[in-house]
């Protein structure tokens, strides 16, 4: 538990800038920093308040700390490589929808971590990360990968990239639009973003509530379609393909992220973790986990 050390700043909302919000979830960190990284402890599920925009609906962390990137650089989660071939797995099958839209080209992961959905990508495209966490790029580097260590906005690129990929990263973003416009500039023309991210609209959602499994420390922004579509309409960008993102997940790691619910972790705890059906695995594809596709227009 790290006591936080930095004032918390009110935010407007980060796709409109209104301020007129509501609460949907009080802060539960109680002046501590949240968790990065994937080990689901107790705190895991801790959060700065939650809000949505009373124009947009939009959902997002306010007060919270104003640079909480820099909270990523020293994340190591050795927990993190336990999960390697489910990644791999996924990748392969979300590789599959990116090839039907581009065969070939230029391809930058933001957020790589340790490199998983880069060793599928590498197959077909042109393909580079760009990672903050110092620990995750130098195993992404050791796999063979071209790691950028540096933000978005500082990247230099000779070439424009035709494909950018983001999975479970824009909910971690401070300032989603700033981060759009940088993407922009190192878009090709008719270039492809495509990501993963959480659906606070989705029905699912609305019914856990604050114990919907997108509710985490690390997590400070929270969309929805529409909060989606404004972002990027607003920068020239189309929405081109949605669907519900394909999660393959063991059996065991479901039950350690199930951990957070009453009798039903500790149950599915007992059933999966280090058993012989532990390892075997489940394609998800379950309301609000939003997999989108939008594409840059020819004249932005
Ligand atoms: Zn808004």
């Amino acid at each position: 538990m790290v006591v936080q050390e930095t004032e918390l700043v009110d935010f407007p909302c980060p796709i409109c800038e209104n301020v007129d919000y509501d609460v949907i979830h009080p802060d539960t960190l109680d002046n501590c920093l949240p968790e990065f990284g994937y080990d689901f402890n107790s705190r895991h599920s801790d959060h700065y308040r939650i809000i949505r925009c009373q124009s947009c609906s939009h959902g997002y962390c306010s007060p919270r700390p104003a640079d909480l990137y820099r909270s990523y650089i020293d994340v190591e989660d050795s927990e993190y490589l336990k999960n390697t071939t489910q990644r791999l797995e996924t990748a392969s099958l979300v590789i599959e929808t990116i090839r039907k839209i581009k065969l070939s080209g230029r391809l930058l992961d933001i957020g790589p971590a340790t490199g998983d959905f880069l060793s599928i990508a590498k197959k077909y495209y042109d393909s580079d990360g760009l990672e903050l966490s110092k620990w995750a790029a130098n195993i992404a580097v050791k796999k063979g990968h071209t790691i950028h260590s540096c933000r978005l906005s500082e990247l230099v690129t000779n070439t424009d990239y035709d494909i950018i990929t983001m999975w479970g990263v824009i909910e971690h973003f401070e300032f989603p639009k700033d981060e759009i416009i940088e993407i922009k500039r190192i878009l090709a023309a008719d270039g492809i973003v495509c990501f993963w991210t959480g659906d606070i609209d989705s029905w699912l959602a609305r019914l856990l509530g604050s114990k919907w499994w997108y509710i985490q420390g690390q997590h400070i922004q929270y969309f929805s379609q529409r909060s989606l579509d404004k972002l990027f309409d607003e920068q020239g960008f189309k929405r081109i393909y949605t669907a519900r993102y394909p999660y393959v997940m063991s059996l065991e790691s479901m039950a350690k992220s199930l951990g957070r619910y009453p009798f039903i972790g500790p149950l599915a705890n007992a059933i999966f973790s280090n058993s012989l059906f532990g390892k075997w695995t489940i394609t998800f594809r379950l309301p609000g986990e939003l997999f989108a596709i939008y594409q840059k227009q020819v004249n932005q």
